[in-house]
């Protein structure tokens, strides 16, 4: 391990009011989970961790750490911060399969998610442990969605999600894989079949377009495809990535993995939208990046670029000074809106004008016991952020089946 975590938890000072966790958007008690660390209770620690966030092993890997905790860890104002993201791997990848989770008896209500990834786990785990039947149906072959689809192996091992499926096995959770909700089978077929309630987490796996010349050629792929399965894609040499935030990073680390030597990032700002940890380890993989640049035409072996320029917060493309640079594959990755069809034929399901499901304040959508969180609701965020809002839909969904629901 190339980090030592008694170290790094003996750097802690056990503030008492502790930026670190103000800076966590789960608000993990990183001190407590320090303090357990250092008494030798690291079951206790993972048990809390678990408690407080189902997801806890995922997100120690793939939160932008350096922005929330370790971002705010009071130890980083002089020096590095308190190393907390391998402290929390070390305490929850070691004692996952021994976390027990405290289960309320049978109630005898069925629950249907739709969508296994982060927002769909998170539901399906706190409303299985209150005693309710929790059924998941998922589109793909495995759980995961977007942490197993669209974050590469390199920086999530998918092994990871495979252990999630036996603990939700172990809680009693049913998946039904391979099958989604909103062709052949409605959400009204789950109510007619005694579901007393339903979860949509369906994600966020439309890609935004460019709209530019070309955007439809054999050398093109959307990022949010490419990732789903990178090794059915044809890269070449020369790679140009349009989008600089953290899914085009995983794209652009992707394609050098996979024999791309050339490989570019556009990005439209001076600074790329991805963590700057990624946007580092991208660098150290070799990706250049062109700033204030975009890609105006995709060509069949190259792309027409050229520079913008911020104008009263709308971007200006000086055309003028366009160039022609080689290129043999080009990934676009400017962003995801939800596409399952679900949210499309489900014509009681309103949607915003952005494409997001529309809720209210306790996550129900706009058809009566139908609630809904993550990518779906908010658009494309990150995992932890989808577990948070996911934590208090689900307790409104409890609240809604025992009629308390105001
Ligand atoms: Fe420990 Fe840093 Fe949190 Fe303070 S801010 S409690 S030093 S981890």
């Amino acid at each position: 391990m190339a980090v030592h975590v008694m170290d790094e938890a003996n750097r802690c000072l056990q503030c008492k009011k502790p930026r670190c966790r103000e800076g966590c958007p789960i608000h993990t008690d990183i001190p407590e989970m320090i303090n357990k660390l250092k008494k030798a209770q690291v079951m206790d620690a993972a048990q809390m961790l678990f408690a407080n966030n189902p997801l806890s092993i995922i997100c120690s890997v793939v939160c932008n750490h350096e922005n929330q905790c370790e971002g705010h860890c009071v130890q980083g104002i002089k020096g590095a911060p308190v190393h907390i993201s391998a402290i929390e791997n070390y305490i929850s990848d070691s004692c996952f399969e021994r976390i027990r989770i405290q289960m309320a008896p049978p109630n005898g209500k069925k629950v249907g998610v739709i969508g296994a990834g982060p927002a769909g786990i998170t539901i399906a785990v706190i409303l299985a442990s209150r005693g309710y039947k929790v059924t998941i149906f998922e589109g793909h072959d495995k759980i995961g969605g977007v942490m197993r689809y669209g974050i590469p192996e390199f920086r999530l091992p998918k092994t990871v999600l495979d252990r999630y499926a036996k603990k939700l096995q172990e809680l009693g959770i049913l998946v039904r894989p391979n099958f989604n909700i909103g062709g052949s089978t409605t959400i009204h077929d789950l109510f007619n079949d005694g579901y007393k309630s339903v979860f949509v987490g369906t994600g966020a796996w439309r890609p935004r377009r460019l709209m530019i010349p070309g955007e439809t050629f054999g050398n093109v792929a959307y990022a949010i495809n490419y990732l789903n399965n990178p090794d059915v894609y044809h890269l070449g040499e020369r790679v140009s990535v349009i989008g600089a935030g953290n899914a085009a990073m995983d794209a652009a680390r992707t394609a050098i993995r996979h024999g791309a030597r050339d490989v570019t990032v556009y990005c439209v700002t001076e600074k790329p939208a991805a963590s700057p940890k990624e946007v580092e380890y991208a660098m150290l993989d070799g990706v250049q990046f062109e700033y204030l640049k975009t890609v105006t035409q995709i060509k069949d072996n190259s792309v027409i670029s050229c520079p913008v320029h911020w104008e009263d917060g709308a971007m200006v493309k000086d055309e003028s000074q366009s160039e022609e640079i080689p290129c043999d594959f080009v990934i676009i990755s400017i962003s995801q809106i939800p596409k399952d069809r679900l949210v499309t034929v489900e014509h009681e399901l309103k949607l915003s004008d952005k494409g997001t499901l529309v809720t209210n304040e306790h996550g129900e959508t706009t058809m009566p016991g139908v609630f809904a969180s993550g990518d779906v609701v908010t658009g494309a965020k990150t995992v932890v952020e989808a577990v948070h809002l996911s934590k208090k839909i689900a307790d409104d969904m409890d609240k809604y089946m025992q009629g308390l629901l105001d």
